[in-house]
């Protein structure tokens, strides 16, 4: 029987001992990819032609590595990640944070509806407050106007849920009246749904205001889109020969609270959980960089620190002594739309992923960025990152140095046995 043949249960043992065709087929097996969408897999990807009706001024490719991060169990579903990454370590990593939270239950994840904000930008307006007024007395009116340009979102049971109108009394080119519409965009990340509303609507609240709409645009500080996910890491899960896990526990909460409270830890803090939402937004088809623009605007506009740019998520050893951990940020991904259904790997990723709904891969997403986390802190607050990193920077550093693929694994055990992984000494190692 093959590893994925078991039980149909995201923990795969072995599976990164495996060669690439084994793995493929162990994967394929698992999600019951067919033959094509193997070969996809496999190096099938996108093609030139296709990627040339996809953006403009086209001369080829640009691939990256995809690779399957195992043991995620989130609201009691198990779920392979693939995440499309060029950075070694994050796959290893991201597995083992998974199958610790798996050992406390695996992760239980929630999300609200997907609403949207679209932004209109008046100027010259003669009353603020007057248009602020006008423009809340016909919040029907323009709600209903914007569905109308929007039928399909409607059908699929989205639409405009509000309104809002906010002054800025005081800006460089003077008074300005900023009006949201909020747009439940169902399984759509929904830039283009938004911004179809917003250009609909404009001119009717330049009448209402009496001024002129200038800016109509999606924001990517989704804020009414957001995100839970949490978990809990028994103790016992956490022991190193030479720590107890109660004590890796309470490092990992002090390394949260160094994040928490300086936006330079923050920064990098986050960039960690990022290492794994990118990796399955690029993977999935998704807009990485709208979900970049949303967790940082996030992690300053709503901080875990007010008034300071903070962490996303929050560790604490919890009343049993267990590790306890949460995120919390807007993820305005799509499972229509964009690139989903049209870049090939996009759809196998989708596949083997196997979620329902936008939601659904929000909430998993979210787990994706809290278990990368725990992997970063964990080693950042116990070992440090650079032992387990090098180790597999190494072969990086082998094919950096002109390694041919056949040398490139003996070349990487020999920098790290002999503890100098560095591309002059793989470059001697080559040439002797
Ligand atoms: P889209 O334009 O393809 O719209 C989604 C379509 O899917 C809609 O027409 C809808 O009718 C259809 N659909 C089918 N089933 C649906 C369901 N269950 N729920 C919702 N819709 C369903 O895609 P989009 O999500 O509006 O736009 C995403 C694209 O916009 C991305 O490529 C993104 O990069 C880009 N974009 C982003 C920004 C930004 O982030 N600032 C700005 C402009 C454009």
């Amino acid at each position: 029987m093959g590893i994925a043949e078991t039980v149909k249960s995201s923990r795969l043992p072995g599976f990164y001992k495996l060669g690439l065709a084994e793995r493929v087929a162990a994967v394929g097996d698992w999600a019951g990819l067919d033959d094509e969408e193997r070969a996809i897999l496999a190096g099938r990807g996108l093609q030139p032609g296709q990627a040339d009706l996809m953006i403009e001024n086209v001369v080829g490719t640009y691939a990256l590595p995809l690779g399957i991060a195992a043991n995620f169990l989130v609201n009691g579903r198990d779920y392979l990640i693939p995440m499309a990454v060029e950075e070694p370590s994050v796959l290893a990593a991201i597995s083992h944070a998974a199958k610790l939270i798996r050992a406390g239950g695996g992760f239980q994840a929630e999300s609200t509806d997907p609403v949207m904000i679209g932004q209109m930008q008046v100027l010259d307006v003669p009353d603020l407050e007057a248009a602020q007024r006008a423009v809340m007395a016909q919040r029907a009116e323009l709600m209903a106007l914007a569905d109308s340009y929007s039928d399909s979102i409607v059908r699929y049971g989205g639409g405009a849920r509000d309104i809002e109108a906010r002054p800025f009394a005081d800006t460089p080119v003077g008074p300005m009246l900023v009006v949201h519409l909020l747009f439940d965009t169902r399984d759509a990340m929904g830039a283009n749904t938004i911004n179809t509303a917003v250009e609909a609507i404009a001119p009717r609240v330049a009448e209402l205001t009496g001024g002129r709409v200038v800016l109509r645009i999606l924001s990517n500080l989704a804020d009414r889109r957001t995100t839970t996910a949490r978990g809990t890491v028994p103790a016992d899960a956490l022991t190193q020969p030479d720590l107890p896990g109660s004590a890796v526990a309470r490092l990992i909460a002090e390394a949260n609270a160094f994040a928490l409270v300086d936006p330079y830890r923050a920064a990098t803090h986050n960039k960690g959980i990022m290492n794994g939402i990118d990796a399955l937004c690029i993977a999935t088809g998704n807009d990485w960089r709208a979900i970049e623009a949303g967790a940082h605007s996030y992690a300053a506009h709503h901080s875990r620190n007010p008034g300071s740019y903070s962490a996303l998520t929050d560790w604490h050893v919890d009343d049993n002594g267990d590790l306890y951990g949460e995120i919390t940020l807007p993820l305005a991904v799509g499972t229509v739309g964009g690139a989903t259904k049209v870049h090939p790997t996009a759809r196998v990723a989708m596949k083997i992923l196997g979620v329902q709904s936008a939601r659904e891969l929000a909430e998993v997403m979210a787990s994706v960025g809290l278990a990368q986390n725990l992997a970063a802190i964990r080693a950042l607050a116990t070992h440090g990152i650079q032992r387990g990193h090098m180790r597999l920077h190494a072969r990086q550093i082998a094919l950096a140095a002109g390694a041919a693929e056949g040398q490139v694994q003996a070349i990487a055990d020999q920098l790290v046995a002999e503890g100098n992984i560095r591309v002059e000494r793989a470059r001697e190692l080559i040439t002797n």
